[in-house]
């Protein structure tokens, strides 16, 4: 099996580009597995940037990758797309300013990804799937290979490494490996949450006017039950949450505030 790991989709998320780094010198060996490491967004790397034009994890799309407009990232798609041709398996990884510890996502209904998933959760406690189907901004780097698992981690700052979070995903990452290059079956039901909406923060002619409530901050996948705050305008005044209970992700991601997105709701299922 060919099995690629990533790191630095966004240029400015440190722990996956240095873990990558760090495995291309140790060499891990796993007999059933030829693996690849690779970094995403060189451009953005450099200047510990997000992106340069546009967000590589939403240039994907088929629309993206048959453009010829001059966008860095919908260049690079095509030279990743063309590289991935020949992978079974990507391990993507990514971090989140959001407090959700490693969370596994998983953007296609596929079997094979969801086994590693559920087995990572059954064997570390802060493991968690998040199952993020629909993705109508454009499709995530993981859409020009069969098999795949997002690794997101946090929380840590933009532009910042954590060493607890350093170690904890090698750790993780290297059982996913493990998994794959043993074939290792779970079929065990595994908790999961589903992504099912997102909310934007209060805005006032498209600007902010308003911030996550302190009550939320920090409180992703813990359930938000109606009539709890969720923002806080600039003068004190507090918005609740009025729909039915969920459990919310992402809250505070600083990537998403140019995405319209404050925290998504997700509904917690079984895989
Ligand atoms: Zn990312």
């Amino acid at each position: 099996m060919r099995v690629t790991v990533s790191g630095g989709v966004h240029g400015n998320e440190l722990l996956g580009i240095y873990l990558v780094k760090l495995l291309q010198r140790e060499e891990p060996h796993f007999e059933n597995i030829a693996l690849e490491f690779l970094l995403a967004n060189p451009k953005a790397i450099a200047q510990c940037r997000r992106y340069i034009d546009r967000d590589l994890n939403r240039s994907f799309s088929k629309e993206a990758l048959e453009s010829d407009a001059a966008i860095y990232e919908y260049e690079r798609a095509k030279v990743l797309a063309k590289r991935l041709e020949q992978c079974d398996f990507l391990i993507d990884l990514h971090t989140t300013t959001a407090n959700m510890g490693i969370t596994v996502v998983l953007s296609s209904d596929d079997a094979l990804s969801a086994n590693i998933a559920k087995i990572l959760a059954l064997e570390y406690e802060n493991v968690r799937i998040l199952r993020w189907l629909s993705n109508d901004e454009g499709a995530f780097i993981n859409s020009v290979v069969p098999h795949s698992i997002t690794i997101e981690v946090g929380p840590v700052c933009q532009g910042v490494l954590d060493a607890n979070l350093f170690f904890a995903t090698k750790k993780v990452l290297l059982r996913a490996l493990d998994i794959l290059n043993k074939e290792e079956r779970c079929d065990e039901k595994v908790e999961c949450y589903d992504i099912v909406d997102a909310r934007d923060f209060p805005r006032i002619d498209g600007e902010i006017a308003g911030m996550i409530h302190p009550e939320l901050l920090g409180r992703d996948y813990e359930l938000l039950h109606p009539g709890d705050p969720i923002f806080i305008e600039f003068d004190g005044k507090e918005h609740f949450f009025e729909e039915e209970s969920c459990y919310p992700v992402f809250i505070n991601e600083a990537a998403y505030y140019e995405k319209g997105a404050a925290f998504y709701l997700t509904k917690k299922s079984t895989l």
